[in-house]
């Protein structure tokens, strides 16, 4: 979302990191013993995880989608501070999304970076939900994984939204929808590959009014907790999921993607509230690569990884709270042989089943056309659908006596035969 500098000086040092305050309260987290105890315990949550072996032909690439640099006007980020990030947090993919400036054409990065591999991109504004008010939303538009072509006729302020979005289209790019609860017009949805299904800019913003605790605990105890205080921006997008399931409803698929919408921008007394390498780790959006060849096998390519969200093999997991690397969620038929996996649009088959793998335990929900239909407690799951419909899993771990989202997958659609 495009944010003037004028008024990012005080409002990103002070209301946000404000914003940013509130966060810790919901973690019941006033003092250093209190934040110990989360630490510790997140040291167990996180001890009891096992290796899931990948899935035949498959490989699993975390990724981050949706963060900027200093070619956006409010971000300062050099590319070897966002790479250092990506290392910490242990990416395989980073897409970049500054706010569009013809200098991503020739001084964004993209390619490989050692094991990274940087898709550029950009996001555009789409305009806001209202003129003024306090619920007033602005939507965007993320298109990444263009040739490089499109920079000799590009002109997007001369477009109309939907002659933007084509051309990124035509030009080989995806197209997303950012902060898609600003998305003023509902038209926008039918043009997309899909959506942000979390946001983490915009959890922060919604928490303008609370007490400055977070801030407060940052400096109290020098930094020491700062990834356990940023837990709290952890929240189920309750909103976003309905908005999601009314989508994929129908059986068209539409791809559900995580936004982290890292500016490392929020510098208050020499504090960086949200360094790259944390936001992050917050949240990932994982693919599932086919590396039935082996050159695939040995470092993915932007296509592959361009590939796999385009057909939806994907799934969101907010790796603060443990690495979800290995889960899988697919279809068998009665022989047990995989028909379906994430984002695959498929016949449904009597008797077939839905196969969960997680690993380590938590709260498997079963979604169908968006209303809970099953959930359990476990590692592993085989279902039998109760029908034709659209299936979706969230996974939930208990931290502090809550259920935390963990895990959010993309949908199978399993239609009627026609
Ligand atoms: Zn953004």
């Amino acid at each position: 979302m495009s944010r003037p500098i004028t008024r990012r000086a005080l409002l990103a040092s002070v209301i946000q990191a404000t914003g940013v305050a509130m966060l810790a309260p919901s973690f019941g987290c006033t003092d250093r013993g209190s934040l110990q105890a989360l630490r510790e315990e997140l040291q167990t949550l996180r001890g009891a995880r096992v290796v899931v072996p990948p899935l035949k032909g498959f490989r699993d690439l975390r990724g981050v989608i949706h963060t900027h640099s200093y070619l956006s006007s409010d971000s300062n980020g050099r590319p070897e501070e966002f790479l250092a990030g990506a290392q910490q947090a242990k990416l395989d993919y980073l897409v970049m999304t500054d706010h569009f400036d013809p200098r991503i054409f020739t001084e964004g990065l993209k390619g490989q970076y050692g094991d990274l591999t940087v898709i550029s991109g950009a996001e555009f504004p789409l305009g806001c939900t209202r003129k003024r008010g306090v619920t007033r939303r602005c939507g965007s538009i993320l298109g990444f994984g263009f040739s490089s072509s499109l920079a000799q006729t590009f002109s997007p302020d001369s477009y109309s939204k939907s002659e933007l979005i084509a051309q990124i289209k035509r030009y080989g790019g995806l197209v997303f929808l950012g902060h898609a609860r600003g998305v003023p017009n509902l038209q926008y949805f039918e043009m997309v590959h899909g959506m942000e299904v979390f946001n983490i800019a915009d959890t922060m913003r919604e928490r303008y009014l609370s007490v400055p605790g977070f801030m407060i605990n940052l400096f109290a105890t020098q930094q020491e907790y700062h990834e356990e205080l940023l837990l709290s921006v952890i929240e189920r997008p309750n909103w976003l999921l309905a908005r999601w399931d009314q989508l994929t409803r129908t059986g068209h698929r539409f791809v559900g993607i995580g936004g982290n919408d890292a500016h490392q921008n929020l510098n208050v007394l020499g504090v960086l509230v949200d360094p790259y390498g944390l936001v992050y780790r917050i949240l990932n959006t994982h693919v599932l690569v086919d590396v039935q060849d082996s050159e695939s096998a040995a470092s993915p390519s932007a296509n592959i990884i361009l590939a796999a969200l385009s057909q939806g093999r994907c799934y969101l997991a907010f790796s603060l709270l443990c690495d979800a690397s290995g889960f899988q969620f697919y279809a068998i038929n009665p022989l047990g042989t995989p028909i379906a996996m994430m984002g695959d649009v498929w016949g449904y088959v009597p008797r077939s089943q839905l196969v969960v793998r997680l690993p380590r335990v938590g709260a498997i929900e079963i979604f169908k056309n968006g209303v809970p239909e099953f959930r359990t407690v476990g590692r592993e799951l085989e279902y039998t659908p109760s029908g034709p419909g659209v299936y979706r899993v969230e996974v939930f771990l208990k931290l502090q006596r809550r259920w935390r989202p963990w895990i959010i997958s993309n949908p199978i659609y399993l239609l009627e035969e026609r």
